[in-house]
């Protein structure tokens, strides 16, 4: 099953009028059988539950705080025997390890908290491919300032696709109609409108619209626009959704559990 534990692009709003589609910053999670694997930390992982029955692989697709902001405060329960294995195509082990041991400290922070924590388990992006070979893990280099990764992994012949934050360029299509292929469910990246993206110019997101377009050329079951830009309220999105013929578009909305 695929859950949604945060949608909200940038930065969290949990003001009344956003929370019917949520206010929590990136986090999705994903159970199988044998796996627990959660894409980013917004502050929606806040709600993960980890399992000792499960292996458990958090992947980051990139540093900005909307995707790393939420890892402190799980309150990762203390019967978890096990350690989390924690990676990113984006960066190797070392980096990865550096980037949030700076942002979980001094000046930014109370406490070292990766260390404290020591719950973590860093491993370069290659190394959890060739672990988990029955996954069929792969990444994609997304267009994003400083750049950023997006994934996908199969389990039970099922495709998920993961690709947030990513601007999207006429140059990338023929890219992510390969990588997205067959796939069950493709996260989008729908922060803005095309109205809004002349204003947005390199801010490294891209519209519903371009989701849209591209749902109809990828062969996808469902596509999820996530993300959602921190002042669009609940009224805002459901009237879009309304507008919107393309029954595989959907937008994504905080706890809501896909059978996967
Ligand atoms: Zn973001
Ligand atoms: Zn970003």
């Amino acid at each position: 099953m695929i859950i949604n534990h945060g949608v909200r692009g940038s930065s969290p709003n949990p003001s009344q009028n956003y929370l019917f589609f949520g206010g929590n910053t990136p986090c999705v999670e994903i159970k199988t059988q044998k796996y627990q694997l959660i894409f980013d930390c917004g502050s929606g992982f806040s709600k993960v539950n980890f399992s000792n029955d499960l292996e458990t692989i958090l992947f980051i697709s990139h540093f900005h705080h909307d995707h790393i902001q939420g890892l402190a405060f799980n309150n990762y329960d203390s019967n978890l025997s096990k350690k989390i294995i924690l990676t990113s195509a984006h960066s190797n082990k070392a980096d990865t390890y550096k980037n949030l041991t700076a942002y979980y400290s001094n000046p930014y922070f109370p406490v070292n908290f990766i260390e404290i924590i020591n719950k973590f388990d860093f491993l370069n992006f290659d190394q959890v491919v060739k672990n988990f070979q029955d996954l069929n893990i792969n990444s994609i280099e997304l267009n994003h300032p400083g750049n950023c990764s997006g994934y996908s992994i199969t389990s039970d012949n099922k495709k998920f696709c993961y690709l947030l934050d990513n601007e999207y360029q006429d140059f990338q299509e023929e890219k992510l109609i390969d990588f997205c292929d067959q796939s069950e469910t493709v996260i989008w990246d729908g922060m803005f409108l095309d109205s809004e993206l002349s204003d947005k110019k390199g801010w490294g997101h891209s519209s519903i619209e371009q989701g849209i377009t591209l749902a109809d050329k990828i062969n996808v079951k469902n596509v999820l626009i996530s993300h959602h830009s921190p002042s669009r309220d609940d009224k805002e999105i459901k009237n879009i959704e309304k507008k919107i013929s393309n029954n595989k578009v959907k937008f994504a909305s905080e706890n809501e559990v896909i059978e996967f």
